[in-house]
């Protein structure tokens, strides 16, 4: 069946598969310095950000991927009083942290200020805790505030970025990860978007590889259904800075003050149940040869055919309402 114009594609060449959402206009469009942020009325999945043509959030599954990326993380720390949230424009993670009345500051650093203007007019809901006296939403690149970020003084890092193209890219590079590990304190945690394992192992294996360059120990996957993202089923990848990542305060899950929609005790401890392939391709990469050079292999493996990125990345061709 062909689908007409009024469908919204994404195309990902990698996975070989193409996602389409039957949609009632184009609400917004800007072209910022750094991407270009559409976001679509759809008939079925409420609003629908993309930025580069890539799925970003959508008001109908949203919080499937916003309480996996903060919650599992918040749950594993002894602490987590000082949290970063690097990326994350959209609020929607933002949200979910300030829920948790332990998180005393959450800094939430996105280079572009676009994305977080789009969310306030189309995701009002995301951004209802913008205003907490907690938070801090600063625009200027994750790396260079991460840099600049004093020894020791981050509980639990949150990397909620696009993918690893373009101004996201730096974002799964070992500087950032050295970064990462200086700026979080004894038995801090950082957590990452880290893509399909089904179609984005190259990805993965290179977050495992450059985690471990940079000392974190314990790494783990965690798994979770993504509906508006290539293959549908999507992963949040932690590493620990010098502990072992153990599940501290998961009695406290269930007596929590406040609602999840996804997130509960039973899925905390099913989400890190690694799937047999997986278990098998992670014990690999944790006793791969560190010594061998980084191949800046994301970059080769998205522009080995000219200068646009093409196959492999989530880029797509948009169907125009
Ligand atoms: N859930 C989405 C995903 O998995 O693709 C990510 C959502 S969030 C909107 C991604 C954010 O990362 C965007 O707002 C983008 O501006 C931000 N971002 C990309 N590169 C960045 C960088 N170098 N520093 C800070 N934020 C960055």
């Amino acid at each position: 069946m062909a689908l007409d114009e009024d469908w919204i594609t994404e195309i990902c060449e990698e996975g070989g598969s193409a996602f389409s959402l039957k949609g009632r206009g184009k609400v917004f469009e800007q072209q910022s310095p750094f991407q270009k942020i559409e976001v679509f009325e759809t008939d079925s999945y409420g609003k629908l950000m993309m930025i580069d043509g890539c799925t970003m959030v959508s008001s109908y599954d949203n919080f499937l991927y916003h309480e996996m990326m903060s919650h599992p993380a918040l749950y594993s720390h002894r602490a987590p009083r000082r949290v970063a949230i690097i990326g994350g424009g959209d609020c929607g993670t933002l949200h979910e942290v300030l829920k948790h009345p332990e998180v005393e500051k959450v800094t939430q650093i996105d280079i572009d200020e676009q994305v977080t203007r789009a969310a306030k007019l189309h995701f009002p809901e995301l951004c209802e805790s913008n205003a907490d006296p907690r938070a801090d939403l600063l625009f200027i690149d994750g790396i260079q505030w991460m840099k600049d970020a004093a020894p020791a003084s981050l509980d639990v890092i949150i990397v909620d970025s696009t993918d690893p193209i373009g101004p996201g890219e730096i974002l799964f590079s070992p500087q950032f990860y050295g970064a990462c590990h200086r700026a979080l304190a004894g038995g801090g945690l950082i957590v990452q978007q880290s893509e399909s394992p089904l179609i984005h192992q190259n990805i993965l294996e290179h977050m495992y590889r450059n985690l471990l360059g940079a000392s974190f120990q314990d790494i783990r996957t965690l798994f979770f259904p993504q509906p508006i993202y290539p293959t549908g089923w999507w992963t949040a990848t932690i590493g620990a800075r010098d502990t072992q990542l153990q599940s501290h305060r998961i009695d406290e899950v269930a007596k929590r003050g406040f609602e999840t929609r996804y997130y509960n005790e039973e899925i905390h401890r099913a989400a890190f149940a690694q799937p047999e392939f997986f278990r098998r391709l992670r014990e690999t990469w944790l006793t791969a040869d560190l010594s061998s050079a980084d191949t800046p292999f994301i970059e080769q493996r998205f522009r080995h055919a000219g200068s646009q990125p093409i196959p492999g990345g989530r880029r797509s061709r948009v169907r125009k309402l």
